[in-house]
């Protein structure tokens, strides 16, 4: 397998690092790609995190499996590890690119396009290729929390088998969104699953311990790392169908009485909004019957602001 026209031979393991741009201040910036393979044939795994640069429980999660030196026995197969694509929003707290590009939007890139263009084209030309599948670890927005879950690609029935596999609480199949790592993989023949967990900037132990089993139970499934290595789940999966943003109907401060990875009903008191002066004070009541896979932890919020996310 040759990576960055590095070789890395069956048994071996090694690093390579992908130019891909300066900073303004004369720094290189450099992709480290961490490859593991096995002296035997096997499956192309891809474990990646950080496409959103503040999305920082995925770039944990992956740093933990390499800390734990989860890859450096494989039985069969090949992984590649990426624990942070985006270096430029890591080091700005952001999301997005420098000039405010979303790596994720950006696939399959362009090697003369914008910064996240050229990222994503590194990996459309210099990874995907080389890979059978994949799981991509993010976390939820500013102050949106994720109960951890994982998103494979409806219909595509290979993807689903690995989203069993990683057995989350929660589970999402859900079309590819336009010109993302999941469409442009999917295209090049790939099966991939994406992780949400957390909020971004904040580290949740829960998505931590559930990203790391979870990738365990992937690559025991591929026949990876023996199967006495595995941790069953010691929950049931909830496999979501649907799903609704419950919206704020009044600004003011905000509380939740009820968070994510709860079962609610209809009517139910799930929250309250008050105003600062003590004019008001509304209660927040569900518009579903389900569970929350997603919840709003801000303080202060506006009319309209998303509250819930609840699926069943
Ligand atoms: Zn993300």
């Amino acid at each position: 397998m040759e990576i960055n026209k590095k070789t890395f031979e069956p048994g071996e393991t090694g690093l390579t690092n992908i130019h891909i741009a300066n900073l303004p201040s004369g720094t290189n910036i450099d992709l480290p790609v961490h490859v593991f393979r096995a002296k035997k044939e096997g499956p192309v795994l891809l474990i990646c995190a950080g496409m959103h640069g503040d999305e920082v429980n995925g770039v944990e999660i992956v740093r933990r499996t390499l800390e734990g030196k989860l890859y450096n026995n494989l039985t069969t197969g090949t992984a590649i590890v990426i624990p942070l694509i985006n270096i430029f929003g890591f080091i700005n707290f952001s999301r997005d690119m420098t000039d405010g590009k979303d790596v994720n939007r950006s696939f399959p890139g362009r090697k003369n396009g914008s910064l996240a263009s050229q990222v994503a084209y590194v990996l459309s030309k210099e990874i995907f290729p080389k890979i059978d599948c994949a799981v991509d670890f993010h976390t939820g927005g500013s102050a949106r929390y994720n109960y951890p879950q994982i998103r494979y690609t409806k219909g595509n029935e290979k993807s689903k088998e690995l989203a069993e596999a990683f057995a989350p609480p929660i589970i999402i199949g859900n079309r590819v969104i336009e010109k993302s790592f999941r469409q442009e993989a999917t295209k090049q023949g790939k099966f991939i699953i994406v992780f949400e967990g957390g909020e971004s900037l904040r580290y949740d132990g829960l998505s931590l311990n559930i990203g790391i089993e979870g990738i365990m139970r992937v690559m025991t499934h591929l026949n990876m790392i023996p199967t006495n290595a595995i941790k069953q789940a010691d929950y049931n999966t909830t496999f979501i169908e649907k799903m609704y943003w419950q919206r704020a109907k009044k600004s003011g401060i905000y509380t939740w009485h009820k968070s994510s990875g709860t079962y609610i009903k209809k009517g139910e008191l799930i929250g309250s909004i008050n105003d600062p002066q003590n004019k008001y004070c509304i209660p927040v009541k569900a518009e579903k019957t389900g569970l929350i896979i997603g919840h709003n932890n801000a303080t202060v919020i506006s009319n309209g602001d998303a509250l819930f996310h609840i699926g069943w």
